[in-house]
């Protein structure tokens, strides 16, 4: 099969949705690789790295869509790529279309088989093309919201692991799963005190049998977050109702209370945000203030480490591309029902419920 791999081209992404590795294992399975010019370079895998393991380099996208019979990317395809996608075709990426009408309709139209990385499943219930993401994440929000607690940042001036007679930051995570309990990890590797407040009792039990040492757990109540987020110097969201909007855990007037110069960092904010008062924001303008308190809302975190975020990725999405090329997407999707998970679309018709549901359409 010929495998392409576009440069992503939404803004500020620099992600890639091939390795050099994983393009050497396509070629090695037998598969022909093509990737656009400058594909990897945000991430700093040179053209030549593809080139050493037998991939080869095309100037234009529209030449990877135009003979490729399956694309793999990161993120959704924008309007002008969608354009180049046509029926026969396999789309193995990011697309996240139940809040995207207008990409839906384009895929349909397309007739493109479009095989969604977010809704691939595992045998543990989990989601194995997300859970990297989540990762880098959560092991990104305390460095981040330790960049922010400085003072010339507008933070409070507080060094997460404190130093010889003077204790340490407090950090409260909010949410226990993936991205909490990575969050609390590193908060937790840089010295400083930390809490992770679930609602799940057999999370919280995973996790002080595993981490009790390191952080604490605590049952998360109105009562619970109004005292922890009082005196915390960083306060990480990483709550997750699955398809629905982030709960809002922290009301404006609760950051009255807090103290000033707090960081909150809301990595739910994809999912609308955990805090009242979250909005957007972006890699190039990470931080604003609301009532004293910093706000970091970067709904892409793992953009900014793209070495990192695209490694992590590609680990996870190889085999799934693997069995796609070798065995052709019909294939491997009636021998894992965990990759037939990730269909959404295919010849100009919707097959995943929740998609249809949340846009109205048939399935
Ligand atoms: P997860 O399902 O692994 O964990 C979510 C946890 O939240 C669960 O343990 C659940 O019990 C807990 N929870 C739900 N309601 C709660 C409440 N009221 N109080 C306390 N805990 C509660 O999900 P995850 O993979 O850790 O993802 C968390 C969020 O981070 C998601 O919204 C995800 O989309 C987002 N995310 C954002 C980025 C980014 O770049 N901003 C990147 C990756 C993931």
């Amino acid at each position: 099969m010929r495998i392409g791999c576009p440069k992503e081209i939404k803004t500020r992404e620099y992600r890639v949705g091939l390795t050099p590795r994983a393009a050497e294992e396509a070629i090695a399975s037998g598969h022909e690789v093509v990737i656009e010019r400058d594909a990897g370079a945000g991430a700093g895998f040179a053209d030549a790295a593809y080139e050493a393991v037998g991939a080869n380099i095309v100037d234009t996208a529209e030449e990877v869509f135009a003979t490729a019979e399956m694309i793999v990317k990161v993120k959704e395809p924008q309007t002008e790529e969608r354009k180049r996608l046509r029926a026969g075709q396999v789309l193995f990426t990011y697309l996240h279309l139940a809040p995207d009408p207008d990409q839906t309709r384009d895929l349909l139209e397309s007739g493109v088989t479009a095989i969604a990385y977010e809704t691939v499943t595992d045998g543990a219930g989990g989601l194995p093309l997300l859970a990297p993401m989540s990762e880098v994440a959560g092991r990104l929000a305390p460095q981040m919201g330790a960049w922010a607690l400085q003072k010339a940042n507008g933070g409070r001036g507080v060094l997460m692991g404190g130093v010889p007679g003077v204790g340490p930051a407090k950090v409260a995570v909010l949410g226990g799963g993936v991205v909490g309990t990575q969050a609390a990890r590193i908060a937790a590797g840089m010295g400083a005190e930390v809490t992770v407040l679930d609602l799940s009792l057999a999370r919280m039990r995973q996790l002080d049998d595993l981490f009790g040492r390191e952080f604490r757990t605590r049952y998360s109540t109105r009562g619970a977050v109004s005292e922890l987020i009082a005196e915390a110097d960083m306060v990480i969201g990483a709550v997750l109702i699955p398809g629905a909007a982030a709960p809002k855990l922290v009301r404006r007037a609760q950051l009255a209370e807090m103290q000033p110069g707090a960081v909150l960092v809301d990595v739910a904010i994809d999912q609308g945000g955990c805090f009242e008062t979250s909005k957007p924001t972006t890699h190039d303008d990470p931080i604003y203030e609301v009532d004293g308190i910093l706000h970091y809302c970067v709904a892409n975190m793992p953009g900014a480490v793209a070495r990192t975020a695209t490694i992590a990725l590609g680990n996870a999405t190889m085999p799934f591309m693997l069995a796609l090329a070798n065995k052709g997407w019909r294939q491997a999707c009636e021998d894992d029902p965990h990759l037939l998970a990730g269909l959404n679309t295919h010849s100009g018709k919707l097959t995943y419920a929740a998609v249809g549901r949340a846009l109205g359409l048939d399935v």
